[in-house]
């Protein structure tokens, strides 16, 4: 036998046991399988994580956790049982190393992230902003981003039954922190989702609708529902994908009978007119895969709908090695049905230095993982380019390894450069994490900024003073 980078083993699922959490020691199956429960005991506050772990972890963790919400945090918590459950899932708050094994738990390290977790030299990129792949400037109507010649995301509402650390809609989804406050939708959901279907009937040039926020989970069903049939009704529209990370954070509303109902209604219309509607998720992680979500994903399949797929995010200590990788990619593969589409790198939000990657790192990653899937299972690893899009991570046109700037060129215009007559030759710039780069590039980035980027608070100005390389429009 050939001994291989990565050996593959099949690995059964397992749903961790919740009650070996103190706070949840009594819940009985049924309530643990109901999506009302689940919502209704939200991990929110610290004090309702003390509630559910009890005395397990140390008080210098809650310290830690306090001051990363104070001064760090660009989203608010909320963290579904399901998700806290696969936390630290092989011991419990009695045991010793609960606390190591909590802190270093790559699930906490996105869901909860505390203040150690971070960068203090480069909390973020002096080129890091809210919003930063710009999509309410792109917005044709209110939450409708054009980007893409073909293809446009709705964001159809500003919430989620689960909130990640690393959001890239840090901008708009979820609760204002005491760093973040949060754009407010000015149209009522009505209206925006009226103004968009109204978009999509005079533009035939779309062809696929992201119907996304948020999470589609959070929109009431019968809402979701006439959204999707009304999309169905316009002929240009081909492709339906509706985004939520709760099939796997929430998998008990997936499995409720009005969701699954619903979904079989959609996906016979969706036939009769050959359309495809395909969900996408959200996993980042092997453990999340648990038997639950392998039941919702199928049940989604067995709907009639195309397809379920997974977009990941990568992030340092959470899925940065091609183990951790392709052992997520099998458990959603063989024994969930979803498919492995997309990793992307994190994107350029404040304080997200500490979970950035580099364009390098990811170029190997790909590499590395390249040959244990099937092909068509195989997934990209993408840098989604600030007024560019997603590119594969091997597109780069030119790399400065020393300054950590990626220069990317694109083939189409994005919905604010009609009039640019330069937009398809221009480079633009995608930025390395700092502390990643070797001394001379952080010097080089140190004397550019007027002020150390850990002292920038989310949402403010870049430190540095003007544009590196001729990256925007
Ligand atoms: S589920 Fe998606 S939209 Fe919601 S907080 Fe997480 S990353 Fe953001």
């Amino acid at each position: 036998m050939i001994e291989q980078p990565y050996a593959y083993r099949r690995r059964e699922l397992a749903e961790p046991d919740w009650r070996r959490l103190p706070g949840w020691a009594g819940v009985t199956a049924a309530e643990w399988a109901s999506a009302q429960w689940q919502r209704a005991h939200c991990v929110k506050s610290i004090r309702q994580l003390r509630q559910v772990v009890g005395a397990g972890l140390d008080e210098a963790f809650y310290a830690d956790l306090d001051r990363d919400q104070r001064e760090r945090a660009t989203m608010s918590m909320l963290v579904t049982p399901q998700m806290v459950n696969t936390m630290a899932p092989a011991i419990g708050p009695a045991e010793a190393g609960f606390t190591d094994a909590f802190y270093a738990d790559p699930v906490r390290r996105y869901m909860i992230p505390v203040f150690s977790d971070r960068r203090t030299d480069w909390s973020s990129h002096p080129e890091a902003s809210r919003d930063s792949l710009h999509e309410a400037e792109m917005w044709v109507v209110e939450g409708l981003t054009h980007r893409y010649p073909t293809k446009v995301l709705a964001e159809v509402l500003p919430t989620c039954p689960q909130y990640c650390g690393h959001c890239t809609r840090m901008d708009l989804v979820g609760n204002p922190t005491p760093v973040t406050d949060k754009h407010k939708f000015g149209l009522t959901r009505d209206d925006r989702l009226g103004a968009m279907l109204g978009y999509l009937r005079v533009t035939p040039g779309v062809r696929d609708v992201v119907v996304s926020g948020g999470d589609v989970a959070n929109l009431p069903w019968p809402r979701l529902e006439a959204f999707v049939a009304s999309l169905m009704e316009v002929d240009s529209v081909r492709d339906i994908r509706l985004a939520t990370k709760a099939l796997m954070g929430l998998p008990q509303y997936w499995l409720t009978d009005e969701v699954r109902a619903g979904m079989e209604r959609l996906a016979a219309t969706a036939r009769e007119r050959s359309v495809s509607i395909a969900i996408h998720t959200h996993v980042n992680a092997a453990q999340s895969v648990t038997p639950l979500v392998a039941r919702a994903a199928k049940a989604m399949l067995e709907t009639g709908i195309r397809d379920v797929r997974n977009q990941g995010v990568l992030l340092r200590g959470v899925n940065d090695s091609p183990e951790q990788l392709l052992d997520l990619c099998f458990a959603l593969l063989d024994e969930a049905k979803i498919m492995p589409y997309y990793f992307y790198l994190c994107d350029m939000i404040p304080n997200s230095e500490h979970w950035r990657l580099t364009l390098g790192e990811a170029q190997q990653l790909q590499h590395k993982i390249m040959g244990y899937l099937p092909g068509f299972a195989t997934p990209r690893i993408l840098c989604d380019v600030p007024y560019v899009g997603k590119r594969w991570v091997h597109q780069v046109g030119r790399y400065d390894t020393e300054r950590g700037i990626s220069y990317w060129t694109k083939n189409y215009r994005t919905g604010v450069e009609a009039d640019d007559p330069l937009a398809l030759d221009r480079e633009y710039s995608y930025y390395d994490p700092i502390y990643m780069l070797p001394e001379q590039g952080q010097a080089w980035w140190r004397a550019r900024t007027a002020a150390p980027a850990a002292a920038v608070p989310a949402g403010a100005a870049p430190a540095s003073t003007e544009p590196v390389g001729a990256a925007r429009p």
